[in-house]
């Protein structure tokens, strides 16, 4: 048995036991890695709830960064701060090896936590609802298990403690910063609140879509409530706009390449009884097919400035590209897929059948080299709500089950890189 997830779970025992776990794999067993996790994670635990506790919105994970960075020097790594602004990076292993790495995110969301843990977060309007703060402990715990059998690496390992995925922003820092130079591949991980705790998910080529923001300024004139027909509502024109761009997706994009448009936010007009002369829209556009993303800015721009003028008003279109699609490697994919079957049992990894239509900036990294992202269950007995809830509480015996599977998948790599 590799490790009781009662013992890490805050939560309540579950009502039916896990299944009997495999035994350890061969390489485990003789590293002696089972009982460094298990001495490891009580406070791993602490850790994560401190993180918790303390959550630091994107671009501002001062506090984070330094803690990580004490605990990466307290078991001998190499570290470099201040990677992509607030980021850290860390080496272990040969000069001379290949190299492989593993990035982990820091950053939470500005959210008002309503879990009513004892560790719920500190600081008002903000929370780790995204479950970074499992990931940025996940990331420490593979660093405290790696300089652990420091004599026995043959590659160099390299850690992204990444800031600001939230924003999309944080990859693209510490690319900026030479993070990703010699890299040969690069895993990643995030929670996954659909997965029993104790389960993984796993899938080759498309992973997530390709992101947008998109904002869309409508033009009208202003008037008197009581006689719009001496103005041009902006309002009026600005639902039109919403619902009209959801029907020209229906009617003019290919349903078998999924688009995905969401205004989240929507601004205009001064008072009830005046016609409102400019409205604003904010929204996210979404598809899993880079060369259908590229095409969307001139698409949507067009249908928009086509409804707008059909009503008499105008329109400014802008379009940010957020993030293109996570593709995972094949190759890298099936080594972690393997791992998490001989660590955790072959009916506790899930192939999954469909992508996700939500972004990472993992994606950006993945521009210049191979690498995997895999889904870690984080549901306990009572289900898990989703990401981005206030209520969001992962079940921490997710842990250590992210510890293993990303220090197999490592060394693996290392006795076969592919
Ligand atoms: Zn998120
Ligand atoms: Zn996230």
């Amino acid at each position: 048995m590799i490790l009781p997830l009662s013992v890490v779970s805050a939560a309540t025992p579950p009502a039916t036991p896990p299944p009997p776990l495999p035994p350890p794999p061969l390489l485990w067993q003789e590293l002696g890695l089972e009982r460094t996790l298990e001495q490891a994670l009580p406070e791993l635990v602490l850790l994560r709830r401190h993180l918790h506790r303390h959550p630091e919105l994107s671009g501002h994970e001062q506090q984070t960064a330094a803690l990580v960075a004490g605990e990466l020097r307290r078991w001998g790594w190499q570290v470099r701060e201040g990677v992509g602004r607030t980021g850290v990076l860390a080496e272990l292993g040969p000069a001379d090896g290949p190299l492989v790495a593993l990035r982990c995110d820091m950053d939470a969301l500005p959210i008002e936590e309503r879990t009513g843990l004892d560790y719920a977060s500190s600081r008002q309007g903000l929370m780790h609802a995204c479950g970074h703060d499992i990931h940025t402990v996940v990331g420490l715990g593979v660093a405290q298990l790696l300089a652990s059998v420091r004599e026995r690496l043959t590659a160099r390992v390299r850690l992204l403690f990444q800031p600001a995925e939230e924003t999309a922003e944080g990859a693209a820092w510490m690319k900026a910063d030479g993070a990703m130079e010699g890299v040969q591949a690069l895993f990643g991980v995030h929670v996954f609140p659909s997965l029993a705790v104790g389960t993984v998910g796993v899938r080759s080529g498309s992973f997530t879509a390709a992101a947008g923001e998109l904002e869309v300024e409508v033009l009208g004139e202003g008037g008197h409530g009581a006689r719009p027909h001496q103005s041009t509502d902006a309002i009026w024109i600005a639902a039109r706009v919403v619902s009209g761009l959801q029907e020209a997706i229906s009617r003019r994009l290919d349903a078998l390449h999924p688009v995905v448009v969401s205004f989240g936010r929507i601004e205009g007009g001064k008072a009830f009884n005046v016609i409102a002369d400019h409205v604003r829209l904010l929204g996210t556009v979404r598809c899993l097919d880079l060369e259908l993303h590229a095409q969307l800015p001139a698409w949507i721009e067009e249908t928009v400035q086509a409804l707008c003028q059909g009503l008499g008003g105008a329109a400014r279109v802008r379009y940010r590209m957020i993030s293109p699609p996570v593709h995972n490697d094949p190759a890298l994919t099936a080594l972690v897929a393997d791992a998490a079957c001989d660590l955790l049992g072959r009916g506790q990894v899930q192939w999954l059948e469909q992508p996700s239509l939500g972004a990472e900036d993992f994606a950006e990294l993945l521009e210049d080299t191979r690498g995997t992202m895999f889904r870690l269950g984080v549901a306990g007995p009572q289900g898990c709500t989703p990401l981005h809830s206030n209520t969001f509480r992962p079940d921490e015996g997710c842990l250590a089950v992210g510890v293993q599977v990303l220090t197999l998948s490592l060394l693996r790599w290392m006795e076969h890189p592919v």
